[in-house]
């Protein structure tokens, strides 16, 4: 049977990037840049004093404190182009342009100054109107050249690219395309992905499930995994497991960049999903992959070129260790998912979320798996390598881990106790508390 990561190798050589479209800077966030940003000018654009207090020449102090002419003021958003004469000193906001001559900031928490006043009964005398504005004691006794000032285009200079191609917009990135000017970014659109629940059994929300009846919880839980892998989710709603309302509502969610079925294709009478696919054209890529749960999970594409080569797990004895050849890039993706609400997240998480995030320009999606030491012993027996549910968090060293009480693939209660899945390999194990364990974060 397909291992974990040779099917997952299969659904990235089947994605490929979407064409990108400009996008607001607005709504930007968590796309992937899909061209080379650069700025229209110096940041900062003006020496840049980086405190409240004065402006000085450091050789008029480097013989030690002094008092200083106080010759102006300049406050953020104005500009300072008068020259600053030796022997003066000019009070400057944090944010302001350093006058020319000027070359050291002394923050005002290092001075002290007197104003001496000109118009009598005058209270309170700006110091910019006044023809003289007093003096100022510096007394900052470890002065430096330079200090309290950031020069011009210290951050990045005008022309230079800031953002390559391939960059996910993060808030630093929104804020960065601010600053140089950029209200429209070209970037990578998110990918329609079309839900589709398939099943006799499964009612709405606002039904009340009658005798054998459930909830549809997977169409939900999809279009929230979705969101959270950076897609847009369209919900078709819920087709009965009849081949005629299958075959139209596929056709609709063909319409999408990704459709993703929950239920119908396990072994049984009514699992006519991957008949229903392969009828209007999307090739099955493969079909069962060795993991639990999710095992029956079926990927295809309606690229009928390249798709060929899939094979069954059912395929004849020495034919399953062979990998399918990959297909090239498709237009439409189709994952069938098993019903069961654990074994959707999982495959979800496995495989629909590289696929998602290839669409959206990154260049190379990958499981985030880290190890994990447990917190607990934990006896465990499968066949297949397990994705079970459980609590991960940072430790002094590392992440711990600890497995949640679960009770298999129906068990979706299970799932809110948790962040994450450990993956425990194939076979029969006894892990002792302390033991490093792989975990697929998801979060
Ligand atoms: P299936 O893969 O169709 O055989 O379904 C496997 C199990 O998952 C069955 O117990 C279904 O009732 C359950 N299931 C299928 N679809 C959904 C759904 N949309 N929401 C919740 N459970 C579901
Ligand atoms: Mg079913």
């Amino acid at each position: 049977m397909l291992t974990v990561e040779a099917a997952q190798r299969l659904v990235l050589a089947a994605s490929a990037p979407l064409k990108p479209v400009t996008h607001p800077l607005a709504r930007a966030l968590g796309l992937v840049l899909a061209e080379p940003v650069a700025s229209d000018m110096d940041m900062p654009p003006y020496d840049k004093a980086l405190v409240d207090g004065f402006a000085v020449r450091f050789d008029d102090l480097a013989t030690g404190p002094r008092a200083l002419e106080i010759a102006g003021e300049v406050a953020a958003g104005q500009s300072s182009d008068q020259l600053l004469n030796p022997g003066c000193a000019v009070r400057i906001m944090t944010g302001a342009p350093v006058p020319p001559g000027a070359d050291t900031v002394v923050m005002v928490e290092h001075t002290s100054h007197r104003f001496f006043r000109h118009e009598p009964g005058g209270s309170e005398q700006s110091p910019q109107s006044a023809r003289f504005n007093g003096l100022v004691s510096i007394d900052d006794h470890q002065l430096r050249l330079g200090q309290n000032i950031m020069r011009r285009g210290t951050e990045l200079r005008g022309g230079q690219v800031v953002l390559e191609p391939g960059r996910r917009i993060r808030p630093p990135e929104v804020g960065l395309l601010a600053s140089v000017g950029r209200n429209q970014v070209l970037a990578y659109p998110r990918p329609r992905v079309a839900i589709l629940a398939t099943g006799d059994e499964i009612v709405e929300i606002d039904d009340q499930p009658g005798p054998g009846q459930i909830r549809n919880s997977n169409g939900p839980t999809l279009a929230a995994l979705t969101v959270r892998a950076g897609g847009e989710p369209e919900y078709l709603g819920i087709s009965r497991d009849s081949r005629d309302e299958l075959y139209r509502r596929v056709r609709m969610g063909l319409q999408a960049d990704i459709l993703v079925l929950s239920g119908g294709v396990s072994a049984g009478q009514f699992d006519l999903v991957p008949d229903v696919l392969q009828e209007l054209g999307v090739r099955e890529v493969f079909h069962r992959v060795n993991l639990r749960p999710g095992k029956p999970v079926w990927f295809g594409t309606t690229d009928h070129h390249q798709a060929q080569g899939a094979i069954r797990s059912d395929a004849p004895p020495g034919s399953s260790s062979k990998e399918p050849s990959a297909p090239s890039p498709a237009h439409r993706l189709v994952f069938g998912l098993p019903g069961n609400p654990v074994s959707v997240m999982v495959c979800f998480e496995l495989f629909v979320r590289h696929c998602i995030e290839r669409m959206m320009g990154v260049a190379d999606p990958h499981p985030r798996l880290v190890r994990a030491a447990l917190q607990e012993p934990k006896t465990y027996r499968s066949e297949r390598p397990t994705y079970w549910p459980a609590w991960v968090e940072p430790a002094e060293s590392g992440f711990r881990v600890r497995p949640v009480a679960w009770h298999g693939s129906p068990d979706l209660r299970a799932t809110t106790d948790a962040n994450a899945f450990v993956l425990f390999p194939a076979g029969e194990h006894q892990f002792q508390s302390g033991d490093s364990v792989q975990v697929l974060l998801v979060e």
